[in-house]
């Protein structure tokens, strides 16, 4: 699951007054798995819907098993539902049974005493009420409400009429009767019948579709490959459905109309994706097809529904706004990902969410090195630290948390980023093929199953041969990261350079961290190997001619925070030799801190050529126009950028600059740009023309041609919202 990060932070919110009116009683309930007294084995689903009343119509037939006991009773979850009957299956008879229901679970007395080895099918009769939904005093059931319609009566305009539900993560259980905990498994088979002027989407493979004479057709899905209740998936509604393929499965995107000619610029690297993902795992695309589907008013940002993904809406970006880029490449490869880690090999609980969730955070940066290189790469990892450092109560958290307030308090940036910079920093200590070699390992030891932290790391110890208990107490059930001050010592007449690591966090704990200390001399790198594990390390090395840089952490993979005493001449080195993303980073922030050295203007200059268009975007956006010197240098090397940068996510940066200077002269280069097909970059040059002409009314005097699709980018919001997606894009 991707959850939108607004999303998350007003969730935040929510759950930090949660947090702060529930009692420590309720803090100390231990989250284990629930007691397996049934086990799912099949579930089918026959479901209509009553758009008028926003209700479903549903016919279920659950198999199931005792676990290991013998029992004579069954306990479903079924959320604010209108029960009609429910019965035993015995051949083509139905027996009635005695149950009770208290609105969230059915509690039924089976005929008998059954063993696990017994098989046994109850049938039930039930209407799901959404918006009706009223649970004990729950507040996040609003939110959870498991089948959404959307304009069901069709009468909001410019929205078209949607269903979609978010199983994740026990709300499936509002619309049909489960048991409704991710380590359950079962195979599934869902018939709908919809209005026939609609497409539809579930788990599996679309065996048969019958037409009916009353205008509605009848849809039946099966997926005969065992997965969990809150995986499964429908989505009605008028999408045009543009088809792709990946080693003869279907591969689908659908999308509203409109979107139909751009569904392959926003979605069309997933056969690639999934080429790419099955080879680094050894284990090809486990299921029978992939479809990916955009809902309106969605309440998350994506869901990785086994075979059957559903993201939000803002996926759907027009042509223009895809001139800036794929701003949502990133939710496409994680939910794949998922496919994996998630729905083939599933977390047994929520309390070890990192199972699934770290690992589709990591693949992101997986992808982003594959497709477009080593800065992209660096680029993701440097902004997945900074969204786990953007909440000050993430530190405080351990990855696999057995006790919270709120099972949803899990999907946190402790469980996305921070889990994902974990597996960084595990693939570079175990290096590339024992890392992929184990989770090989764990996907082949637990597809269809489920597992724990623990379990991933035997995989790991089994491949490597190494004790990892240290590396799992400290990263998986313990929390925060070391925050360093980093110092060094040059003594010319004893040719010893010193590097004094100190741990300053203030948390009593004291990191073990493997570490490569590069040192630059003459030209040349040397890495040293070295282990942090006191309050303060000292490692000493010696030197010919003194090191140009000694670079911490030379592949860039610590999650931590520091202070790093290095010169001016230190930053500049690092910057054009050490060369991956961070190293530049660093140095340019360092060099921004400098304007008023000539050597960090020189490296301010050189970096806006950077080879990566983040760092030249922050450069441009580092530049201290206070200054006059910095006003004058810049300004010819600004219009260049604003003219020629490839990106134009950095033209439109530069464009933004140079609006700053309030120059008659550019008028016209910023009336031309306003015709440029990249919103940011039409958005950027109104936003500069104003600066000089004021209100935005006179731009059609100024000689601007508008089109209907300027018109969008002459609205001052559309404006503001090109350039803050912009800044959003790179965050
Ligand atoms: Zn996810």
């Amino acid at each position: 699951m991707k959850r939108l990060q607004i999303l998350f932070f007003s969730f935040l919110l929510i759950s930090t007054q949660k947090a702060q009116d529930s009692t420590n009683a309720e803090m100390k309930i231990y989250r284990g798995i629930a007691t397996h007294i049934n086990d799912l084995a099949h579930t089918r689903l026959d479901v209509s819907f009553d758009y008028s009343k926003s209700w479903l119509y549903g016919k279920a037939w659950i198999t199931l098993h005792p676990h290991f006991y013998p029992t004579d009773s069954l306990t479903l979850d079924a959320k604010g539902m209108d029960l009609k009957e429910v019965s035993l299956i015995r051949g083509s008879q139905r027996q009635p049974l005695k149950y009770s229901y208290n609105g969230l679970q059915i509690r039924i007395r089976l005929d008998k005493t059954y063993r696990y080895t017994e098989n046994y099918t109850v049938f039930i009769d039930y209407i799901s009420k959404p918006n009706e939904l009223k649970v004990q005093g729950s507040e996040a059931i609003k939110d959870a409400k498991g089948l959404y319609f959307i304009n069901p009566l069709g009468k909001e305009k410019d929205k078209p009429t949607q269903i979609w539900t978010q199983g994740e993560t026990e709300s499936n259980s509002c619309w049909f009767p489960t048991i409704d905990k991710m380590d359950q498994k079962c195979t599934e088979e869902i018939t709908m019948t919809v209005p026939a002027k609609y497409q539809t989407l579930s788990n599996g493979k679309l065996v048969s579709q019958v037409s009916h004479n009353d205008g509605t057709r009848t849809d039946s899905w099966k997926m005969d490959m065992p997965h969990s209740p809150y995986l499964f998936f429908m989505g009605i509604g008028d999408f045009a459905v543009v088809k792709d393929s990946y080693k003869g499965k279907e591969v689908s995107y659908y999308v509203e109309k409109e979107y139909a000619p751009v569904a392959r610029r926003i979605f069309g690297y997933t056969p690639e994706m999934m080429a790419f993902y099955s080879r680094i795992l050894g284990i090809e695309y486990p299921w029978v097809k992939y479809s990916q589907m955009t809902g309106r008013d969605y309440i998350s940002g994506a869901m990785e529904n086994t075979t059957a993904t559903l993201h939000t809406s803002a996926l759907q970006q027009d042509a223009r706004q895809l001139a800036d880029g794929n701003k949502y490449e990133d939710y496409v490869a994680h939910e794949l990902f998922h496919q994996w880690f998630g729905d083939l090999a599933t977390a047994e609980s929520w309390s070890n969410l990192t199972l699934n969730e770290s690992f589709a955070n990591f693949s992101e940066m997986l992808w982003a090195e594959y497709k477009h290189g080593k800065d992209a790469a660096g680029a993701t990892n440097y902004h997945d630290v900074e969204k786990y450092l953007a909440d000050p109560s993430n530190p405080s958290k351990d990855l696999v948390r057995f006790y919270y307030d709120d099972r949803e308090s899990m999907f946190d940036m402790v469980s996305y980023s921070k889990g994902g910079r974990i597996l960084n920093m595990l693939k570079n200590y175990v290096g590339d093929s024992a890392f992929f070699k184990a989770l090989n390992l764990y996907l082949t030891t637990y597809k269809f199953r489920n597992a724990e932290a623990q379990d991933l790391r035997r995989v790991f110890e089994e491949v490597t041969g190494k004790d990892l208990n240290w590396f799992w107490n400290q990263w998986y059930f313990g929390s925060g990261h070391p925050v360093f001050d980093i110092t060094y010592q040059y003594n010319d007449t004893t040719k010893k350079a010193l590097v004094l690591v100190r741990q300053t966090q203030q948390t009593g704990k004291i990191f073990r961290i493997p570490l490569a200390i590069d040192v630059y001399e003459g030209g040349k790198k040397t890495r040293r190997q070295v282990w942090l594990e006191n309050e303060t390390d000292s490692f000493s090395f010696p030197y010919t001619k003194r090191p140009d840089l000694i670079r911490v952490d030379g592949d860039n993979v610590v999650l931590c925070q520091k202070e790093d005493h290095k010169t001016l001449e230190n930053f500049v080195y690092q910057y054009k030799n050490a060369g991956l993303y961070l190293d530049r980073r660093e140095a340019i922030e360092y060099c921004a801190a400098h304007q008023d050295e000539a050597r960090a203007l020189d490296l301010m200059k050189t970096a806006l050529k950077d080879p990566y268009f983040d760092l030249r975007s922050l450069t441009i956006s580092s530049l201290n126009f206070e200054k006059p010197n910095v006003k004058t240098v810049f300004e010819p090397l600004l219009y260049d950028i604003a003219s020629h940068d490839p990106e134009r996510t950095v033209q439109a940066r530069a464009i933004e600059a140079l609006g700053s200077y309030k120059k008659e002269q550019y008028k016209d280069f910023f009336i031309t740009k306003t015709r440029d097909s990249s919103y940011s970059v039409a958005g950027n040059a109104l936003g500069a023309l104003s600066l000089i002409d004021g209100p935005i009314s006179q731009f059609k005097d100024a000689g601007a041609t508008v089109d209907v699709q300027q018109e969008k980018a002459l609205d001052i919001t559309a404006l503001h919202k090109a350039a803050s997606s912009d800044s959003a894009a790179s965050n």
